[in-house]
């Protein structure tokens, strides 16, 4: 062995074993070596006992899987490269031809897109339920319903949906289906921590990790959490049929940002309700929605199921005041940057024309802008407020 390339990749050095660190090690790797041929032929690469692809599973995925599985209160996880890879992989896993998927009006908009994307060409049917009416939902479900999703509160508009009544209206419908319907739930704006989503029902729970567990604005990541071994074996098979991996590099920077995520959440709960009950306030501001605020849809639901509240707040403006004033209000903000995701660190806003993506109607006339409230100052975000409304709006 005197060629270098060669004692350079097959080096005798190993380097001591018994390295302990506050920080789990990153694996990186597409091959995994086994040790001989009777191994690589045993090796079963359904079941995580063991290492047979890098695409299958390393120590820092299965790490990271464990912990997130833990923070929700559920015992199996997947890894999606996105928030969204996550929503498509539970359709795919448990959804075929002939079935249909009903989602709530207010459900993240990439979900809808997904129903009325693929799904449709697949042959799977798709509606849409009122959340915030269980019996809606009991009317909606059929001998086609496979899969019903649940988002609380919904995306943009906050609406708190009462989670375990929804369920029951799930559980009273009687499905010819052998394996029921199945409840999947949105749980990105709960993070694991402002409730548990098992004990309100859910037999499955998504996060965009991309949120507060990354907490960084710099990380793309999906969870997929069960309790039930059937369906995290469904969702198990579809993940690898599919391909989906995630990068070492990228579950290590979730790894080092988990361990302050509830005190991250905490802070950016207490900081967003001062903001949005001071923005309640502005006489430009006909309704803010935050499930805290007592005249924001499910506050009574959401006062019963949760111990805090996300990040996000959505002001809809009165009737009277232009969309051009609004887009002005935006575009005159300093430290809230335009832009989508949230739970990082900088304040976003966007506004939103929700008439447009609701199909079951929407009530409010006037223009809404959502803001994601960061780790700045409160004190420095509201002064950039006032002095945003004051540019657009003029003095009120
Ligand atoms: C952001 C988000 C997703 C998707 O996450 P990505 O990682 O951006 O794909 C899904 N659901 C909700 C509620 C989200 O806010």
């Amino acid at each position: 062995m005197s060629d270098i390339s060669t004692q350079l990749l097959h080096h005798p050095y190993t380097p001591p074993s018994g390295f302990q660190a506050v920080q789990p090690g990153v694996h990186r790797a597409s091959t995994v070596i086994f040790p001989n041929v009777a191994a690589l032929r045993a090796r079963d690469w359904r079941h995580k006992t063991g290492y047979t692809y890098g695409l299958h599973g390393t120590p820092t995925t299965f790490t990271l899987e464990q912990r997130i599985a833990t923070l929700e209160g559920g015992r199996h996880c997947t890894l999606a490269p996105s928030g969204l890879a996550a929503v498509v992989l539970v359709g795919m896993a448990v959804l075929k031809t002939g079935d249909e998927v009903l989602l709530p009006d207010n459900a993240y908009g990439p979900n809808k897109a997904f129903a009325q994307g693929e799904l449709a060409a697949w042959g799977i049917a798709h509606r849409f339920y009122d959340p915030m009416d269980p019996g809606d939902l009991a009317r909606q479900l059929g001998p086609r319903t496979r899969l019903v999703w649940l988002e609380a509160p919904g995306s943009i508009t906050l609406e708190f949906p009462d989670l375990p009544a929804l369920v029951a209206s799930v559980r009273g419908h009687a499905s010819p289906h052998p394996q029921g319907v199945v409840c999947a739930l949105d749980n990105t704006w709960g993070a694991g921590l402002a409730f548990n989503a098992f004990s309100l029902g859910a037999d499955i729970s998504v996060q965009a990790l991309t949120k507060y567990p990354s907490g960084g604005a710099d990380v793309l990541m999906g969870s997929v959490v069960t309790n039930d071994d059937a369906l995290h074996q469904l969702i198990h098979l579809c993940h690898m049929r599919c391909g989906h991996g995630v990068s070492g590099n990228d579950c290590e920077l979730v790894l080092r940002s988990l361990g302050s995520i509830a005190l991250r959440y905490a802070a950016q709960d207490a900081a967003t309700r001062t903001l949005a009950t001071w923005m309640q306030g502005q006489p430009q501001v006909a309704l803010v929605l935050h499930p805290a605020l007592l005249d924001s849809p499910g506050h009574a639901t959401w006062q019963r199921d949760c111990s805090g509240a996300a990040c996000l707040f959505s002001a809809v403006f009165h009737a009277d005041r232009t969309q051009e004033q609004i887009d002005c209000f935006c575009d005159s903000l300093r430290l809230f940057k335009l832009g989508y995701s949230w739970a990082g660190p900088v304040s976003l806003c966007a506004p939103y024309d929700i008439a447009a993506v609701r199909s079951r109607g929407w009530p409010h006339a006037g223009g809404l802008v959502r803001f994601s409230i960061g780790l700045e100052a409160v004190a420095d975000l509201q002064a950039d407020l006032a002095q945003a409304l004051g540019s657009a709006f003029g003095a009120p």
